[in-house]
């Protein structure tokens, strides 16, 4: 019997050349954290994050000479099939340069842009565009009066200002938004996505804020918005890690695979080792995840600690590794294809991976 997620049916929007919301697929999208002064290291940064399948790339704008760096690799055709978001906080003006200067979304929280005066020149500014703009409110930069008005209830304070700002952004008739409602506590941030999306019918992008190293953010991040994810709500993440932007991307896409919400890239199964394991399987896994992680075809690879149990246990996967004391066995669908010298492993390993995408 199936067994499927039913996602709610938000309202679809444009961002760039990509559809969001309604049944369009959840979107991963990340952030980069080189600073935008050296260009050439960010290009770097974003060609790596393109060619990790990060599908809506956002960059912190400083000052007006962020925008024109920015507006330098839109000219380039960088982003030509990655939308790029301009973050923008506390200088509405910025935003509006950003825009002008032809990024696809500006992320701003009016709450700290100067107020719904100011958030109304930026809207006008996308519409005239045809951009889109993501309200991004979070715990850290949440307009005190909202917090003063619910007894610092920091989950009850995000809700409001948000709907606040919905409700400002239809009465000026501008539709192609997406929300956040990020808090760095997991409970608080499942609490505020739930009741939003109870409420409006707009796309929501995901997402836990200032999540952690890469291990406790991956962690909280899953937590989080696998509840959300498991009940229909979320039509775009991003997993914010103190660590390699790829990471992000990375752990986002596991996330959605886990809940066959996508179905992208490499799925790695490995054993948890036990005394059976006959040579060092954590560096082996390490080391093919580091190989396959471009991979973009849907892919299981399982890597398991001993030829007795290994094969067997790892049927489901595409192609394998079973270890054995000088040997490994590389397998299909659970079937040996062939014995190779542990050395080997890896130059044999990706010859049959070749030829199975
Ligand atoms: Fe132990 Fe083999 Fe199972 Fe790995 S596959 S946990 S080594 S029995």
């Amino acid at each position: 019997m199936e067994f499927n997620i039913k996602r709610k049916l938000t309202k679809e929007i444009t961002i760039g050349q990509k559809k969001l919301g309604a049944d369009n697929p959840i979107l991963v999208q990340s952030m980069t954290k080189t600073k935008i002064e050296n260009l050439s290291l960010l290009k770097n940064e974003i060609l790596s994050l393109i060619n990790a399948g990060c599908e809506i790339i956002r960059i912190a704008i400083t000052d007006k000479n962020s925008v024109i760096s920015i507006s330098s690799l839109i000219k380039e055709g960088i982003f030509k099939d990655v939308p790029v978001v301009a973050d923008v906080q506390f200088d509405y003006e910025l935003a509006i340069l950003a825009l002008d200067f032809g990024v696809d979304c500006v992320r701003i929280n009016p709450g700290n842009i100067g107020g719904l005066e100011k958030t109304a020149q930026v809207i006008e500014k996308a519409k005239q565009k045809k951009a889109c703009i993501r309200i991004g409110v979070n715990s850290g930069s949440i307009d005190k009066k909202y917090l003063k008005n619910n007894q610092n209830d920091i989950k009850t304070a995000i809700v409001e200002s948000t709907l606040e700002y919905v409700r400002f952004f239809e009465k000026m008739k501008f539709y192609n938004f997406k929300i956040s409602a990020k808090a760095s506590s997991v409970m608080d941030s499942i609490y505020a996505y739930k009741i939003l999306s109870d409420k409006i019918n707009y796309p929501l992008h995901l997402g836990i804020t200032e999540a952690g190293s890469r291990f406790d953010g991956s962690i909280k991040s899953s937590v989080g918005l696998g509840v959300l994810l498991y009940e229909g709500i979320g039509d775009t993440l991003r997993v914010s890690l103190t660590d390699d932007s790829i990471y992000e991307v990375k752990a986002g896409f596991q996330i959605l695979n886990s809940l066959n919400l996508r179905n992208y890239g490499v799925n790695i199964i490995s054993c948890p080792t036990c005394g059976r394991t006959k040579a060092d399987l954590k560096t082996i896994v390490n080391k093919i995840e580091e190989l396959t992680y471009d991979i973009k075809k849907p892919l299981k690879i399982a890597i398991m600690g001993c030829i007795v149990n290994g094969p067997g246990e790892a049927k489901e996967a595409d192609i394998g590794i079973a270890l054995g004391n000088k040997k490994a066995a590389i397998f299909v669908k659970g079937k040996v294809l062939k014995r190779v010298e542990i050395d080997d492993v890896f130059i044999e390993f990706q010859k049959e991976i070749k030829k199975l995408l």
